[in-house]
């Protein structure tokens, strides 16, 4: 009996890349000795892509499409591919071929060897502009040092998980699940293959700086409450060092000697105003994803499916 390998794709406007890619992942898998299945989720696309999904279905067996009822993001349209999948292993990987299916060849062999998620890393890419690099840099940076979940440089959501894993993930009921760190958390035997992205194959990216900024606050919020204990820190921080700049006015004060201020007076208050928003604004956000986790709406809603 041969194993099941499905693909999952969450596609957002991708009808110029979706014939493609399924040509590409089907190139592949004559070679390997494996039934697959793609499940393409089509997250609210405005474009033709659910249209032209809906042709290659009439005569392809192994393709499945999840059609969103409007635009749910990435993640969640990964979460759907992962709640729906059946295969023994679920590859996940973008539409625009940055992940070349190529590579399924070799995440495959390291399955068969044993490992349960297979991920990648995407080596810096020259080519990529600089302002997107050195973002995805400082993306990296802060959130490994503000959260309890460590991520790698470079890791997308371009992996294989085993079965079990994804038995896991389906579990989590969060939401807004940030599907790269909730894949470290389970745990199992992981390995990392490098790999240089291809350019993306037609269209735009859909990632805009404003929504990999909120990415970025998401996977932090959302995976660990380091931030909170950071204000601490930075309270008692302050405190002591008011603690010992208050005996030295008096000081001052006592012995006649005139305090200067206004510079100064203006530069605390500044400082302390940015800080304490900042602060307030990250208490804001984790009683925010209560109130919405609270609600307990769906991730995601489906208008259409073939898959049974
Ligand atoms: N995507 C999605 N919903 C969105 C944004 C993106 O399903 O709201 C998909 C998109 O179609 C692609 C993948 O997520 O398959 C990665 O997006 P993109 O290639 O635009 O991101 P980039 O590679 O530029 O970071
Ligand atoms: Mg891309």
């Amino acid at each position: 009996m041969k194993k099941l390998v499905s693909i999952v794709i969450p596609a957002f406007n991708e009808e110029e890349n979706l014939i493609t890619i399924i040509d590409r992942i089907e190139k592949v898998f004559e070679c390997l000795g494996y039934n697959f299945e793609i499940i393409i989720v089509d997250d609210g696309s405005s474009d033709n892509t659910i249209n032209n999904l809906k042709n290659e279905i009439a005569n392809k067996h192994h393709l499945y499409f999840i059609e969103f009822s409007r635009n749910f993001g990435h993640q969640a349209a990964l979460m759907a591919g992962l709640n729906n999948a059946n295969g023994d292993c679920v590859i996940s990987m973008d539409a625009d071929l940055q992940h070349p299916p190529e590579m399924l060849t070799q995440m495959l062999q390291k399955w068969e060897e044993g490992y349960e998620v297979v991920y990648t890393r995407r080596l810096p890419d020259p080519s990529l502009p600089f302002k997107k690099r050195k973002f995805s840099e400082l993306f990296y940076k802060l959130l490994n040092s503000l959260s309890d979940v460590e991520i790698e440089s470079g890791t997308a959501d371009f992996r294989l998980l085993d079965k079990i894993v994804v038995k896991n993930l389906n579990q989590f009921k969060e939401m807004d699940p940030f599907v790269r760190g909730l894949v470290k958390l389970v745990g199992f035997k992981q390995f990392a293959i490098d790999y240089i992205p291809a350019e993306r194959f037609k269209g735009s990216s859909k990632y805009s700086l404003a929504k990999m900024r909120r990415l970025a606050l998401h996977g932090v919020t959302s995976l660990s409450i380091k931030p909170l204990y950071t204000a601490v820190y930075l309270g008692f921080f302050f405190s002591f060092l008011s603690l010992l700049y208050i005996p030295y006015i008096l000081f001052a004060f006592y012995e006649g000697t005139e305090v200067s201020g206004w510079a100064s007076l203006i530069m605390t208050v500044v400082f302390f105003g940015g800080l304490q928003l900042i602060i307030l604004g990250f208490l804001g956000i984790y009683l925010g994803k209560m109130f919405m986790q609270a609600k307990n709406r769906p991730n995601y809603i489906i208008r259409s499916t073939n898959i049974k």
